[in-house]
């Protein structure tokens, strides 16, 4: 069974920028209700100061060390959220030419703070990258390695690259996110590196620059980082002693927050991050390429949705919401906690329940075995910590178009991603 809130406290959501006024849950002073009757549901909200209020939490703790914090765009896509990071003066981590292009529409001016990451990358997105002339490819493997030289020769760019090594450090995550054992399908073996970096010395429009790793992601223990660091360093003096010019350590991204109500201080966790960061590359002298996503915009974030119906199967009580797993996969697909809580906080006797949504499939919910109080057709529910791994993971699964999106800007909702419509959603098919 999954904690629950008791239904009579009003309970006290921080670090979130939700919080209950008068009963009325609202995000950075925007009334939820008024949004949903606005914007209709399922809606996600977001609070722009959230997400600055997280950046400007990384760059006051890692200012003694030369740092870019590089967003990871997979996390949360949204071309004005990409833009406020831009504005903030963020870099990106990318994954997809797809990212780029997001990262050349909403930030281009960052375009030169842009890592290249994943396994798989395409001619056309390297050719892309390499035309945006960006910071940094992470490689993860030599087949990839000799593609980039041959498009960079052609292309006539030189391409600064580091080797992403697979640190064989257990990180302890869902296995799905989990990224930094020899076994998983990322980076190149540390053991392997110094040879791969001789070889990518010698390829034409290659320059090794940097080393990076990521061990996975929503990782709340720091000793993995650290661990990681500490095996990173050591490659980066044995490759300064080749006579390579390393210049940069990425140190991935990952960095966990706590999705239920356990009491969670992320300035005093970043400062222990720091803490373990400083430690790892004390007296190295390197820009350190940060790549958070979760940490900077899943908590700012929340999907809105109404309960439909309501039913009860045999002992099992379902409330039915009009938001899906195909609106936010996180619970279908890593069995991951939201917390959810009435729009409206009214004193109602508390009740177990599964909160579904509407896609034919038994693992379309977003909790089982919920205490929450009673949940009526026509209620608002809001499902926290949706700001990261929620929209940029929806599908048009049992063809349901996205929701919309908002962001709240000084307290005034702005739309940012219009509701999809069905002539949207079937724009691409051929009859
Ligand atoms: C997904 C990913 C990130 C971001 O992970 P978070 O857990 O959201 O911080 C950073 N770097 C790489 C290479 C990734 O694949």
């Amino acid at each position: 069974m999954s904690l629950s809130i008791p239904p009579a406290a009003r309970p006290d959501l921080s670090p979130r920028p939700f919080t209950y006024a008068n009963a009325r849950l609202t995000c950075s002073g925007a009334d939820l209700t008024e949004l949903a009757e606005r914007f209709g549901t399922p809606l996600y909200v977001y609070s722009a100061d959230a997400i600055r209020e997280r950046v400007s939490m990384l760059q006051t703790e890692f200012a003694a060390v030369p740092n870019t914090l590089c967003y990871a765009v997979k996390a949360n896509s949204s071309l004005a959220i990409l833009k406020m990071l831009g504005e903030l003066g963020c870099g990106f981590d990318i994954v997809s030419g797809g990212e780029l292009e997001r990262v050349r529409r909403a930030a281009p001016q960052a375009l030169r703070q842009v890592v290249f990451s994943g396994v798989g990358k395409q001619i056309w997105e390297i050719d892309a990258a390499l035309n945006a002339d960006i910071l940094l490819f992470n490689v993860e493997s030599e087949a990839e390695l000799e593609v980039l030289s041959s498009r960079a020769t052609a292309l006539g760019k030189t391409a600064k690259i580091a080797l992403r090594v697979n640190p064989d450090v257990f990180a302890d995550t869902h296995p799905y996110i989990s990224t930094g054992l020899r076994e998983h399908k990322f980076g190149i073996a540390i053991e392997r590196a110094r040879d791969v970096y001789r070889r990518a010395a010698q390829l034409s429009g290659i320059e090794p620059a940097g080393v990076s790793v990521h061990i996975g992601s929503q990782i709340r223990a720091v000793e993995p980082f650290q661990q990681a660091l500490v095996r990173v360093r050591g490659l980066a003096e044995e490759l300064r002693s080749d006579g390579l010019n390393i210049r940069y350590i990425d140190g991935g991204g990952g960095f966990g927050i706590e999705y239920g109500v356990a009491a969670f201080d992320p300035a005093a966790r970043v400062a222990e991050y720091s803490a373990a960061v400083r430690t790892a590359l004390n007296g190295i002298n390197v820009q350190l390429l940060l790549e958070p996503g979760r940490f900077l915009v899943a908590q700012a974030g929340a999907l809105l949705t109404r309960v439909l119906y309501t039913k009860q199967n045999g002992a099992k009580h379902f409330v039915i919401t009009d938001a899906a797993m195909n609106d936010l996969i996180r619970p279908a697909l890593y069995q991951a906690h939201h917390e959810i809580l009435p729009v409206l906080h009214e004193s109602r006797a508390s009740q177990l329940a599964d909160i579904v949504g509407p896609v034919c499939e038994s693992g379309d919910f977003f909790a089982r075995d919920r205490l929450t109080p009673e949940l009526r057709s026509g209620d608002l529910v809001a499902l926290l910590d949706a700001g990261a791994y929620g929209m940029s993971l929806a599908s048009h699964y049992n063809t349901r178009v996205h929701p919309a999106e908002v962001l709240i800007e000084a307290g005034h909702p702005r739309l940012i991603r219009r509701r999809e419509t069905l002539d949207d959603l079937l724009a691409a098919e051929l009859l």
